[in-house]
């Protein structure tokens, strides 16, 4: 599960993290008045930052530095009136309905480097599959080029791993700080970031807790050495440990996902949107796998994965093929079902009762797509058997021999 920059930052501040003042807005009318509650005369530097769940935004126009209430007004305007484009966001882009607007930060520039741009560090915690442990990663190059750098100039990325039982180690975290360039008080400020980091993400049971960027503030009258500060936050959970989590839980977006993988979840299954267009419904994860590859594999591209798993009913079947008919992409259907726990004339029925179901805009019903179905295992014949005498509601349907025979016959079917 993903959240939301404003709820990040929320659980970076509860974790003592220093963290900018901020509130998250859903609608224009509300930005001038968050405007000055966030900054003063004194410091009128703010920022309004699009809450989606996809990263970018910087480039993408949707992080925008303000100095007053009309400013922070037209940047609210803007944003919330254009789906926002970025190399994380799909091709039709991403609606926006909130926005943070927080204090803005006067970025501490590297000593010696380049005057105006401020020094920006990466830093996250996350799971290092490879070495089978959390691992806390390190850029003195943060900011909105991390992925670029972290392709290209793979030694500018620094790890640590954290230790099974005692996690993050302190001198781990100022050796770090160290390496990264930072310098007197502010060695043990960044520790004492990474340190309060890693114990967030073990208790939470994150999959990733990244900040970028951490910036060093410049010096003010309050905080004469500056502070060490994080500006930007992403956190995701791993959805099996939520349970544990009530408030974690209750952070959750249904508007953020996909509004087929939510209907999914409801009814127990298993789906991940694609951007192809032959829909697939299978039972089986590691089948499903293989559907997908073989689809590649003859020239076709799926439109999704769709695991209807071992016992899925009638109506879980219908639902799933209503999903699949709703992603306007879908050309062509491939039903591919190895009937073991799950029968096989379970699945047919569905497939009856989905076409009888399936409105066209015209009113009419059944299916217009090309429909290959496989079915082997647990009462295949009455499953085939089942679909030969619905023929009238299934006039689109092509019944395949084999897995290989399927995917021949879809690619086909869609061109
Ligand atoms: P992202 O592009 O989605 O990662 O959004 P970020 O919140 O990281 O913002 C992008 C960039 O905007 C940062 O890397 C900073 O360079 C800049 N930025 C964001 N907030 C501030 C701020 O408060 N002060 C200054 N000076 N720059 C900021
Ligand atoms: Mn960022």
């Amino acid at each position: 599960m993903k959240i939301h920059e404003y709820q990040a930052r929320e659980l970076l501040s509860g974790a003592g993290i220093p963290v900018p003042a901020g509130q998250m807005i859903s609608s224009v009318e509300e930005a001038a008045a968050t405007y000055k509650a966030v900054t003063s005369p004194g410091s009128p530097l703010a920022v309004v930052k699009a809450q989606v769940h996809a990263g970018g935004r910087g480039k993408a126009g949707f992080v925008k530095l303000v100095k007053s209430a009309a400013e922070a007004e037209d940047a609210a305007r803007f944003m919330l009136t254009h789906r926002m484009h970025s190399p994380q966001t799909p091709p039709e882009g991403l609606e926006v309905r909130k926005l943070l607007i927080a204090a803005g930060v006067d970025i501490m520039p590297r000593a010696g480097g380049a005057k105006g741009a401020g020094e920006e560090f990466y830093l996250a915690v996350t799971l290092d599959r490879a070495n089978r442990r959390p691992v806390l990663i390190a850029s003195r190059e943060g900011g909105v080029e991390i992925e670029k750098i972290a392709h290209e100039r793979p030694e500018a990325i620094i790890k640590a791993p954290l230790h099974p039982v005692a996690g993050l180690e302190p001198h781990q975290g100022r050796e770090v700080a160290c390496r990264l360039g930072f310098k007197g008080k502010h060695i043990l400020a960044a520790a004492d970031v990474m340190s309060r980091l890693a114990k967030l993400y073990l208790a939470r049971d994150c999959s990733l807790a990244e900040i970028n960027p951490l910036v060093i503030t410049n010096p003010t009258t309050e905080h004469p050495d500056g502070r060490v500060m994080a500006i930007d936050a992403k956190f995701n959970f791993d959805d099996n440990a939520l349970f544990r989590h009530k408030d974690l839980q209750a952070m959750f977006d249904p508007t953020e996902e996909n509004p087929g993988e939510l209907r999914a979840q409801r009814f127990g299954l298993s789906y991940i949107a694609l951007d192809g267009n032959i829909g697939c419904l299978v039972n089986g994860a590691g089948l499903a796998m293989a559907t997908m590859d073989i689809v590649k594999l003859h020239g076709g591209s799926p439109a999704n994965f769709l695991d209807v798993g071992g016992s899925a009913s009638e109506e879980a079947v219908t639902e799933a093929f209503s999903i699949i008919l709703s992603d306007p992409r879908v050309k062509g259907v491939m039903v591919n079902i190895f009937g073991g726990i799950m029968r096989c004339d379970v699945i047919a029925q569905g497939v009856v009762n989905a076409a009888r179901k399936h409105k066209n805009t015209d009113g009419s019903t059944g299916f217009r797509v090309p429909l290959v179905v496989r079915l082997e295992g647990t009462n295949v014949e009455s499953g085939r058997d089942l679909l030969r005498r619905a023929a009238a509601d299934l006039p689109t349907l092509q019944p395949a021999t084999d897995l290989a025979d399927a995917a021949v016959k879809v690619c086909r079917a869609v061109g």
